[in-house]
């Protein structure tokens, strides 16, 4: 699985979630794209009145934080923050990226999670693009009959050979990311417009690979819902 394309609605949505798992693949020698649906203007409430002068610092944080991931590519497709629906526009965008990157894997989010425990509502937007990701997936990407515009731009159908969903309501597969729980939390702090001097970053993101860990039998780990679409291919 050498090629990986991680579809995130946010900014910083992928330091939260998978980086650990990012960083432990990029040191395989793994070729790993971000593509990042929406601006991220939506951030903060403190910056110009309609949040543009947030977008460049917000494209800046992403790429430190790529960096020091080793993701060697992101794509930002300038959706903007707050109000995403998982529309067939942007399903079309999507399936364009996952026919030009051409990747084995694509990971996103759970498009089914409304709320997690008792004290965070999923946002809107991460529901709205993994679904819109996974429908481009499956069927869009693979069939050659669906978006036909995009065979005029030379995109030929792709068939992604398993899907990784972070945040899943029924985990099946656990990432050990005991080797760089430390590179995630210093992405996650590369976020500065998010996270401001990030004291918390640590304890919180040690406390959920600890979480996931213990189901795991390691320290530190990610979890995800694995989806095999093809089985030896
Ligand atoms: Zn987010």
């Amino acid at each position: 699985m050498r090629r990986i394309l991680c579809i995130a609605a946010h900014p910083d949505d992928s330091e939260f979630t998978i980086a650990g798992s990012v960083a432990a693949w990029a040191r395989e020698g793994r070729d790993i794209a971000f593509c990042l649906v929406t601006t991220g203007g939506a951030g903060t409430n403190e910056h110009t009145p309609d949040n543009t002068g947030l977008i460049p610092i917000r494209e800046r944080e992403s790429r430190e934080a790529a960096r020091l991931l080793g993701v060697k590519e992101i794509v930002f497709l300038g959706y903007t923050d707050g109000v995403v629906e998982p529309t067939l526009a942007l399903r079309r965008d999507l399936t364009r990226v996952i026919r030009r990157h051409r990747p084995d894997v694509v990971i996103c989010a759970d498009p089914t999670m409304r709320w997690y425990g008792n004290e965070y509502l999923n946002h809107p937007d991460h529901r709205a693009v993994a679904s819109a990701a996974l429908d481009a997936v499956f069927p869009s990407a693979e069939t050659r009959a669906i978006f036909p515009e995009l065979l005029a731009e030379a995109l030929e159908p792709h068939k992604v050979k398993e899907v990784l969903i972070s945040g899943a309501g029924e985990p099946n597969i656990w990432i050990d990311i005991g080797e760089t729980l430390d590179t995630k939390c210093r992405a996650l702090r590369a976020h500065v417009s998010q996270v401001g001097k990030g004291e918390w970053v640590e304890p919180l993101l040690r406390g959920w690979a600890e979480r996931d860990g213990k189901r795991a039998g390691v320290r530190h780990a990610e979890a995800f819902r694995r989806i095999v679409l093809v089985n030896g291919a």
